[in-house]
């Protein structure tokens, strides 16, 4: 048996700028200390398993979240509960607005989400893009790269993933960026995220790790410096 099992929700219809690379991270960094990793990978019409200790979504195109609105609803009660247990995930972008309340795109079409993150999400005149840059207490500087007509609206007792030091986030004017929810992250960063910020793609696996065993208190440490050698050319990139 698997000690870890990810599910990889739409990878056909949610993957812009490398967005699978964060499955690759997550597996890889898993395997390098040894655990033995399953993905699933979630396709229109398939049962998400009950079973499940890291969830991924990535971002992707207003047509492609509409193919998959339906889809998601209907697996809505099930991935609410898995947040409000406290396994870890990762949405990206397209998939972020969706696990929101919703997202109004530009042609004025309601694309509804499933309320898993209190947040909603309207589109604006125009796209957000260029490399962006954001600070967080528990994970320091992340580095990434965002494009989204979507603007982002926490609600009051939300948490941000992080604070936009240069780029726009969730809405280019309040400088919050993403959201953090028990140990569920939603965010604009696509780039991919976790290869060039490994904290963040530890945060995940040891959450998944301690939620089975708890004796478990930090991972064994890596050699990451291609990571952060990534990191900081990202970071000192213009937007
Ligand atoms: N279609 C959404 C938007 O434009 C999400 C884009 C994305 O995932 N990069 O806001």
């Amino acid at each position: 048996m698997s000690d870890l099992t990810i599910l990889h929700l739409y990878p056909k219809e949610m993957n812009l700028y490398g967005d699978h690379g964060n499955i690759l991270a997550l597996k890889r960094r898993a395997e390098w200390r040894g655990y033995q990793v399953k993905v699933i990978e979630h396709h229109l019409g398939d049962t998400i398993p009950k079973h499940v200790d890291i969830v991924f979504g990535g971002g992707g195109q207003d047509s492609g979240q509409s193919k998959i609105e339906q889809d998601l609803r209907n697996n809505a009660a099930h991935i609410k509960e898995l947040i409000d247990q406290g396994t870890p995930g990762l949405v990206v972008c397209g998939l972020y607005q969706l696990f929101g309340e919703y997202f109004q795109t530009n042609d004025q079409q309601k694309i509804q989400g499933i309320g898993a993150l209190r947040c909603h999400t309207i589109a604006g005149p125009t796209r957000l893009i260029g490399n962006i840059v954001i600070s967080s207490p528990e994970f320091g500087e992340i580095v990434g790269y965002e494009n989204h007509s979507g603007l982002t609206q926490l609600a009051k007792d939300s948490r941000p993933f992080g604070t936009v030091v240069q780029g726009a986030g969730n809405n280019g004017t309040d400088l919050t960026e993403g959201i953090l929810y028990k140990n569920f992250i939603g965010t604009y960063l696509h780039g991919p995220i976790l290869p060039k910020n490994p904290r963040v793609a530890d945060f995940l696996i040891l959450k998944a790790l301690q939620r089975k065993d708890p004796s478990i208190k930090r991972l064994k440490a890596l050699n990451d410096n291609v990571e952060l050698h990534a990191h900081s050319v990202a970071a000192n990139r213009p937007r």
